[in-house]
């Protein structure tokens, strides 16, 4: 991954001090914990929360003021960011959860004050964005969807990739918070509400096809007879080359890393919606949908937490092909 000297972003207006922008973070996790201290960093006034104790004494180590729950991190706040595993977990923290039996536990949208900017960075689905929206318009809230691409080494520097949908008021106003956290010249505004998520789950889609593709060409290349690295050579020289071939499978074929830093329970939530996108739509996806199996079946056989690139593991280990390059293994 190309990865570039971080942005400084003085939109915080005073560091963390009298006058500095108001955020809450909600979701301290892999991505979300780098995100949160660049956006400290920055200048901005910034309160967090999580349901993880760890995750919360991190961003209070980076300087960050702990908050107990949802309504309490975002009472005061000006821009709520969010960085959560998925559609459920963002429909709980923006509209609560509940309910039935449950005792009912407000959401942000809820606890918001009037005016305020939720900036909304998890993988999520267009239909939770949308339930969102109307709640948030019914309070005088404004949302943008802003998923990110780059991995947790891109939130580690701070230069993710973003992408943005929703009004271009908005889109200025949050820009500084963003600029904290990605590297302005991927940061994209896209169009309409649910345009950052359409095009973060398509983007992964086609990456994810690439994986099978490389991880069938590859292990029949090797049956054909053709050494590897000899192999990778010719098609990354050749008009099939891609990023995927020319670095991104590059480490697999070095030293066998599957790459942890994206688990295989990211990966087929990220597929799962983007094959529920093209139903929303109309789109007919035979490919996506068997891609989006094979992916669900090497997540079966190397558990939730294995590496992004497992589906090649699961051709190596129907072939009785490992792929890996003399040239690794010499040095
Ligand atoms: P993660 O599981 O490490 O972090 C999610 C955090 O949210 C956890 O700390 C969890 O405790 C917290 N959380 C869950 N439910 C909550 C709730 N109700 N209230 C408060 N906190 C709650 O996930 P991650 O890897 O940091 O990914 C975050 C998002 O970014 C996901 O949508 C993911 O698909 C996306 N993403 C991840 C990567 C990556 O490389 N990890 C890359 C691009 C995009």
């Amino acid at each position: 991954m190309t990865q570039t000297v971080p942005a400084s972003a003085d939109g915080g207006r005073a560091a963390g001090g009298a006058g500095a922008t108001r955020v809450a973070f909600i979701g301290l996790g892999h991505m979300g914990s780098h995100m949160c201290r660049h956006v400290i960093a920055a200048g901005f006034d910034v309160t967090a929360f999580d349901l993880s104790g760890d995750a919360v004494a991190g961003a209070v180590a980076a300087g960050a003021r702990a908050r107990g729950s949802v309504a309490d991190c975002v009472r005061d706040a000006e821009i709520l960011v969010t960085s959560l595993p998925g559609p459920p977990q963002v429909r709980d923290v923006l509209c609560g959860s509940g309910g039935g039996s449950r005792p009912h536990v407000a959401g942000a949208i809820d606890a918001l004050p009037p005016g305020a900017l939720i900036v909304e960075m998890s993988t999520s689905s267009l239909e939770v964005g949308r339930l969102a929206l109307a709640a948030a318009r019914e309070r005088g809230i404004a949302l943008l969807d802003a998923p990110v691409a780059g991995q947790t080494i891109g939130a580690e520097a701070g230069t993710l990739a973003i992408y943005v949908g929703g009004d271009t008021a908005d889109y200025a106003r949050a820009l500084p918070v963003l600029e904290a956290i990605g590297n302005p010249a991927r940061i994209v505004h896209l169009g309409g509400h649910g345009a950052g998520y359409a095009v973060k789950l398509l983007l992964n889609l086609t990456w994810f096809i690439q994986a099978v593709a490389t991880a069938e060409v590859l292990t029949m290349g090797v049956r054909a007879g053709v050494e590897l690295d000899r192999l990778h050579s010719a098609l990354v020289n050749s008009p099939a080359s891609s990023v995927f071939l020319e670095r991104d499978v590059v480490p697999l074929l070095d030293r066998g890393d599957y790459d942890e830093g994206f688990a295989m329970k990211l990966v087929t939530k990220d597929l799962a919606l983007a094959v529920d996108l093209a139903r929303d739509v109309g789109v007919p996806v035979e490919l996506a949908s068997l891609v989006e199996q094979i992916h669900r079946r090497a997540r079966a056989a190397y558990g939730d937490e294995a590496g992004e690139m497992s589906a090649i593991r699961l051709y190596e280990d129907l072939t009785g092909v490992q792929l890996r390059r003399l040239a690794a293994s010499d040095g």
